[in-house]
């Protein structure tokens, strides 16, 4: 890895034209594109090696819920035809690999600075750019500065009493070990039931002594049924790529997707039972593509979601135990569906035991274990599989000035307001990768993430030409936005589940349905519509 790249300290001063935050997938891009402009760019990030969420999340059983083929990029041909990827869905580690062979292979990495967090970005009105601190020092100055942070980067255990007095080990899934952890002989607490924790426990299950899930909310959970790649299979899309690629940048959720464009109460109820069962064969999240109206009706969601429950009281054997596992007071799909292996049939080991924290909550954490309202659980080690600070954690973390010194964390107090979630009012020469307000985590990461950097790349472009040197979002253009946004959002079930799209998962966080729901296709439309035009919502400066 590239520990050995971190340097002691910046050059003071430092001038960049574009300083990029983050070097998973959207900063390494962002660099790349950026550099092709002919401008210098630096990047920065806090972990000692690239890779981002896949540089940090390395529990047990870590892998993509998109299908390797789409969770790539597609700016290199020739990269998209020599990368030979080995599994349906990617594990981390083979993600990992492959963003350490873009960094290679693009040579980014003399342009990194890793163990560099910013901590601290302040607006210069008279010479637009932004003074930058770092828990390295500074100054670092940059014309612009991107935030390439990710949506699910700031880790949150939760605030439970007692927490320090544990005697055990605590891990939690977004900040695993490198070196791994061996569970064997251990009594193992797993906390959260999300993407992460339907992951993990399957293999925690089959290597640690006894197993204890403490479950809030019950998750629908779909058969990821990953698999080697058929190198047949895998040429065979090769061999149309560009086409395929290009075919998925105007789709509605950025990956090769079938939907089917039915109603799920227009058919029989044999059609639509096959239809479901057919998808659950053939597993992944395209389950919620069977029909066109599962996000919209709450009669046809309720039909989806009556098939998943039938299909977990089948699978767990504990009638009991199923009907736990079996989720209830939210639209399937309005809470992130996760994809996993073997997770419901994982409650048939004996050495499982899942914990009701909904209606016996926990109350505190004890030298020896968890304790419930209920009774006390006996552990040697607890694994916190509890999510995120979801879209804006990562970006609010830096203290941010705009204009007249005014901070983002004070704008967006009542919850995030940008314009096409790229940029925001009152914060010139800021843009967002996937920021709220953009289809993010709604879509296909890799894909939204080119989208946005070749935007802003383009705009940047469009600005050197035109000799501006400052650009930024226009009030009534984001208002007009953040407008659009909630209402394709309230036309759908998606704000009716407590999720961390929503900001739910985060005690005092302000509940606003955060990403564009309006299809990947609709949103890159729209933005190069915007582009077309001259980037009306835009204001422009030129330099002194
Ligand atoms: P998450 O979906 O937010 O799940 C967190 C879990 O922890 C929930 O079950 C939550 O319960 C529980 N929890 C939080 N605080 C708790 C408390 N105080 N007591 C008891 N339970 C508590 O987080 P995640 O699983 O890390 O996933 C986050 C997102 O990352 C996913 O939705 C996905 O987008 C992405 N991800 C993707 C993959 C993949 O591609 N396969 C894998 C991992 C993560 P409540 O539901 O009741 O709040």
């Amino acid at each position: 890895m590239a520990d050995s790249q971190a340097s002691p300290s910046f050059p003071s001063p430092a001038h960049h034209d574009a300083v990029v935050v983050g070097a998973g997938f959207a900063g390494l891009y962002a660099l790349h594109r950026l550099r092709g402009l002919g401008l210098s760019v630096r990047c920065l990030d806090a972990a000692s090696g690239v890779g981002g969420t896949w540089f940090w999340n390395r529990y047990p059983g870590a892998r993509c819920d998109v299908e390797s083929m789409d969770y790539s990029y597609s700016f290199s041909p020739e990269l998209e035809q020599e990368w030979v990827w080995t599994e349906r869905y990617p594990a981390q580690p083979e993600i990992l690999r492959y963003l350490e062979h873009v960094a290679d292979r693009f040579d980014l990495r003399r342009d990194i600075r890793l163990e560099t967090r910013l901590t601290r970005a302040v607006f210069d009105e008279r010479d637009p750019g932004w003074d930058l601190t770092t828990d390295r020092g500074g100054p670092l100055r940059a014309r612009f500065l991107v935030m390439a942070t990710g949506c699910l980067s700031t880790a949150r255990v939760p605030d439970l009493p007692g927490l320090d007095s544990f005697q055990g080990a605590t891990y939690h899934t977004g900040h695993w070990p490198h070196e791994g952890v061996d569970f064997r002989a251990r009594r193992v607490g797993v906390i959260g039931t999300g993407s992460s924790g339907t992951q993990a426990i399957p293999l925690i299950a089959a290597q640690a002594a006894h197993t204890t899930v403490f479950q809030r909310t019950a998750n629908f959970s779909l058969p990821a049924r990953n698999r080697p790649l058929d190198p047949a299979e895998q040429r065979a899309l090769k061999a149309r790529y560009r086409e395929h690629r290009a075919m998925v940048r105007y789709s509605p959720n950025g990956t090769g997707r079938r939907n089917n464009d039915q109603s799920a109460l227009e058919v029989s109820p044999e059609a639509r039972r096959a239809e479901y069962e057919a998808r659950w064969q053939e597993g992944g999240g395209g389950f919620i593509g069977a029909f066109n109206d599962l996000l919209a009706d709450e009669r046809a969601n309720d039909t989806a979601a009556d098939f998943i429950r039938s299909k977990i009281r089948d699978i767990v054997h504990d009638p009991a135990v199923a009907e736990l596992l079996v989720p209830r007071g939210f639209p399937v799909g309005s809470k992130r569906v996760t994809v996993d292996t073997g997770y419901y049939a994982t409650y048939n080991r004996d050495n499982v035991t899942l914990v009701d924290v909904d209606s016996s909550p926990i109350e505190k954490i004890v030298p020896t274990g968890v304790r419930t309202a209920d009774a006390t659980y006996e552990l040697d080690s607890i694994v916190f599989a509890t999510g995120f600070d979801a879209i804006t954690g990562a970006v609010l973390a830096v203290d941010i000035r705009g204009r007249g010194g005014r901070s983002l964390r004070e704008k967006w107090a009542a919850g995030p307001r940008t314009y096409l979630g790229l940029a925001t009012a009152g914060f010139p020469n800021l843009f967002l990768i996937t920021g709220p307000g953009s289809p993010s985590v709604i879509s296909n990461m890799v894909v939204s993430i080119e989208q946005h950097v070749d935007w802003i790349a383009d705009l940047l472009h469009h600005a050197r030409h035109g000799g501006m040197v400052c650009a930024e979002a226009d009030e009534g253009a984001e208002d007009t936005w953040v407008a659009h946004v909630n209402e394709v959002a309230d036309r759908t079930l998606f704000p009716r589940g407590a999720s961390w799209y929503t900001g739910a998962n985060v005690p005092g966080k302000p509940r606003v349905f955060m990403p564009y729901v309006g299809g990947v296709g609709t949103y890159r439309r729209h933005c190069e519509s915007i582009a077309e035009r001259g980037y009306p919502g835009f204001r422009f400066l030129p330099g002194a």
